[in-house]
């Protein structure tokens, strides 16, 4: 614990989404009046709540705590504090946001809240407000990806040719298959992505890399985090469930994020009309991000400018990848301003 966490207490809420799965919110409590009103922190695919807290001494909680934020962190049904369940992102977009807003309101009494998303739980958000199903978010602060995937051609190799194989008899991939399972698949993977990963030892690291993108390695920069933070990610990491690998694949063939399958409240083509939503968003994006490239952002800052000129806004942020952009031991310095600066424009 770091002197400036001495002074932090957690409260952990236990919630339903919409059709009844359990999530649950940590609401983060400092020593500094919240008066800004509610933030939701959003993870990643196959992370957690608790990710956006690496051991580094100046983390974005810290740095909303300081800014007056009353700070909220979601555990959406892909977090790997929860019990495994095949998920989808029309799942998390449906019933996941919109059940944990309105918790969140109802106990804080705000009208409004605004959000800071990763990864997944961006992409989730994004469809969730574009639909229309979130009218309570006025601000988006999103990382990495929104509402168009962009990959790399051997990420689009491993999910277009490698996951119909992986996925006969493997519901998930599961990036702790470090860990030394004993059947076939799991081991093979293993020993494969080792030998392919020779530029770092930590095997959380590597099969992270094979999960999650296409880069030695893929989810930051070595040079952007310290000892500490590389290892304490060995343990951040879980299961990536077929059945979001098998809509990546479909939006990776559209061009953009579709939904699964045709259900009430979700378009098919989450950027083919005009956004249900009034929120602003900032698109965040590291050059270096080799788990989707940064014309992932791009692509959603021209659709969301295309209908709400002006509005919106895009960060590209030199020399970072995926998670540094959170968790890196400049990220205090870089990166965190720059949200702070959007969540109080
Ligand atoms: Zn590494």
């Amino acid at each position: 614990m770091t002197a400036v966490r001495s002074r932090v207490r957690d409260e952990v809420h236990f919630l339903t989404a919409g059709d009844g799965t359990p999530i649950t919110l940590i609401r983060v409590l400092g020593d500094i009046d919240a008066s800004k009103g509610p933030v939701l922190l959003v993870h990643g695919v196959a992370m957690r709540a608790e990710s956006f807290r690496p051991p580094t001494r100046h983390g974005i909680v810290d740095a909303l705590l300081a800014d007056g934020w009353d700070v909220w962190m979601l555990n959406w049904r892909g977090s790997i504090d929860l019990d495994p369940l095949p998920w989808t992102l029309d799942d998390v977009a449906l019933h996941d946001h919109p059940a944990a807003m309105r918790y969140v309101l109802e106990r804080t009494g705000a009208r409004t809240l605004r959000a800071i998303a990763h990864c997944q739980g961006s992409t989730s958000l994004s469809m969730a407000a574009v639909a229309g199903l979130v009218p309570e978010i006025d601000v988006i602060i999103s990382n990495a990806v929104s509402l168009h995937p962009s990959i790399r051609p051997f990420s689009r190799v491993k999910l277009h040719a490698l996951r119909p194989l992986l996925q006969r008899g493997n519901a998930y991939v599961d990036i702790p298959w470090r860990d030394g399972p004993e059947r076939l698949v799991p081991r093979l993977t293993r020993n494969v992505v080792r030998l392919w990963h020779p530029e770092c030892g930590n095997p959380s690291c590597n099969m992270a890399s094979f999960a999650l993108g296409s880069g030695h390695p893929a989810l930051w920069r070595h040079a952007n985090i310290d000892a500490e933070t590389h290892e304490w990610a060995s343990t951040e990491f879980g299961r990536v469930p077929m059945s979001f690998y098998a809509q990546l694949a479909a939006s990776d063939r559209a061009g953009q994020f579709v939904s699964v399958r045709a259900r009430h409240g979700l378009p098919k083509h989450f950027a083919a009309a005009a956004p249900r939503s009034e929120a602003r968003f900032a698109l965040f994006a590291g050059t270096h991000n080799r788990v989707f490239l940064p014309d992932s952002q791009r692509a959603t800052h021209t659709f969301l400018d295309g209908h709400q000129p002006g509005r919106h806004s895009l960060h590209v942020l030199d020399g970072y990848g995926h998670a540094d952009v959170f968790l890196g031991a400049r990220a205090h310095l870089d990166v965190f301003p720059r949200m702070l600066a959007e969540l109080n424009r």
